[in-house]
């Protein structure tokens, strides 16, 4: 099956999540007859259960200095968020060896200042993107608190806080009082805490994949439901991409398939480092308080947020396999410790979540995501591996696939998230 042509040429987008989607739209912007292709519905997978922070304080890795230390302990602990399971850790087992070189002091410094470039271009990539659907009021700045129930444990985030206020966000540290000040719905338990005024939050994170989906409709884009199996190669790189219901011939090939990525730049006969960090949520309709500002549970390590559907609560860092059994009963034990964070919320007493939900989370040893041209095939553009921040990182990926896709360069530096880097920090120049 081939599309008619455009000027710039046929472009296929593989994945239609919430990086997809806006990679879609630029390339459609950018002259290419657009075409998204996407195995389930479109914003179903991670970019449906997340968070819905834009996370414009997000400069500190996953893995910051002196985890590997406190990792023991929370593994052992069967109520913790951080998982790993064992049944896979042969695949998994290279990541984490990254994972540990990520961790020495430079590499963390490096790797946070190429995430604070990334983020000081998310929000404006939004702005502009949401003005012209006409849709900006998908996303709202609210600020975001990460409140702690004992001080000792707040001493934790000390290195985190110095993280950020060196790359000039603004850390306001709060005591008890002072945070229910600010938000009321906070209970006694929060003792102290800490306000990062710069955090947007998306009212609905499906209203904002959607939203961009409909505009890329709207001008014309083409969405397939099929599965990508494979690639025919030839002199210019992809020829055709395979399906399961056809060969499409195309031009220029966008990979944003979030954490089937992987498994898709092996057919292309590329290795990159990413797994299925999965993450899970509850939805509370009717919580007795909704909190106008998202929160954090430092101890507990449970995001609480209103949405337009009601109350969600996510939690859960859990290496394992994308399709591995999910374990809704760890998440809820965590749900309900981190629930008297919330004046009212009790989840002993009583049953009110409506749903549940596990996604997996596109991630990469080194916190960085993969965008950039493939290095084995001069026509496709790489955007996955987006770990903790796809929902934040979703229009500036695609601004720059567009960019890179009309054979230009991208007005930020891309090399720190180029895919044929070694995923442990080292392609920064830093030492050990
Ligand atoms: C609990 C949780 C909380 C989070 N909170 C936040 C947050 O607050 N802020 C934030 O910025 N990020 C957050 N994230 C991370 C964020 O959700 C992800 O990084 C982001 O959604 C990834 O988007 P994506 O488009 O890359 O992948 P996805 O949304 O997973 O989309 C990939 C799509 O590709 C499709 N696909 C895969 N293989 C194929 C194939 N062979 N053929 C066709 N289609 C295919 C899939 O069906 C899927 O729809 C959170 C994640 C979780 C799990």
């Amino acid at each position: 099956m081939s599309q008619q042509a455009s000027a710039a040429g046929r472009a296929f987008v593989i994945g239609g999540g919430i990086v997809g989607v806006c990679s879609a739209y630029a390339l459609q912007l950018n002259g290419f007859a657009t075409t998204l292709i996407e195995k389930g519905v479109p914003g179903h997978a991670a970019s449906f259960g997340n968070s819905a922070s834009i996370g414009l304080a997000s400069v500190p890795p996953l893995g910051m200095p002196g985890m590997m230390r406190t990792l023991p302990r929370m593994l052992a602990d069967p109520n913790h968020a951080l998982v790993i399971r064992l049944r896979h850790l042969p695949q998994t087992l290279p990541w984490l060896m990254r994972f540990r070189r990520a961790l020495a002091p430079a590499r963390v410094d490096a790797i946070a200042a190429a995430r604070a470039a990334l983020l000081s271009h998310a929000g404006t990539a939004y702005e502009s993107l949401l003005a012209e659907i006409g849709r900006t009021e998908l996303i709202r700045t609210t600020g975001l608190i990460l409140a702690y129930e004992s001080r000792n444990s707040f001493a934790g985030a000390r290195a985190g806080l110095a993280l950020r206020r060196r790359h000039g966000i603004e850390v306001r540290e709060l005591d008890g009082p002072a945070l229910r000040d600010l938000e009321p719905a906070i209970s006694e338990r929060a003792v102290c805490g800490v306000h990062f005024p710069i955090v947007q939050t998306v009212t609905n994170p499906l209203d904002l994949t959607e939203a961009i989906l409909g505009a890329f409709r709207a001008r014309g884009g083409r969405v397939l439901c099929e599965t990508v199996r494979g690639f025919e190669t030839g002199p210019a790189g992809v020829s055709r991409i395979i399906t399961d219901a056809a060969r499409h011939e195309c031009d220029l090939v966008v990979l944003a398939a979030g954490a089937w990525s992987g498994a898709l730049a092996r057919m292309l006969g590329e290795r990159v480092s990413i797994v299925a960090e999965r993450g899970y949520h509850i939805m509370i309709p009717a919580a007795p308080r909704m909190p106008a500002i998202p929160l954090v549970s430092g101890e507990h390590n449970v995001s609480i947020s209103t949405l337009t559907t009601g109350l969600r609560m996510t939690t859960m860092a859990e290496l394992t396999a994308i399709e591995a059994p999910a374990d809704h009963a760890r998440a809820l034990r965590i749900f309900r410790a981190a629930a008297p964070l919330i004046r009212g919320l009790d989840l002993d007493t009583t049953s009110p979540w409506a749903s549940r939900w596990v996604g997996a989370r596109p991630s990469t040893p080194d916190s960085l995501p993969v965008i950039g041209r493939s290095p084995r095939h001069r026509n496709v553009i790489h955007a996955f591996g987006h770990g903790h921040l796809g929902v934040t990182f979703g229009a500036v990926t695609g601004a720059v696939v567009g960019t890179l896709a009309r054979g230009e360069t991208p007005n930020l530096d891309i090399t720190p998230y180029r895919p044929d880097r070694r995923f442990d920090g080292s392609h920064l120049g830093t030492a050990r």
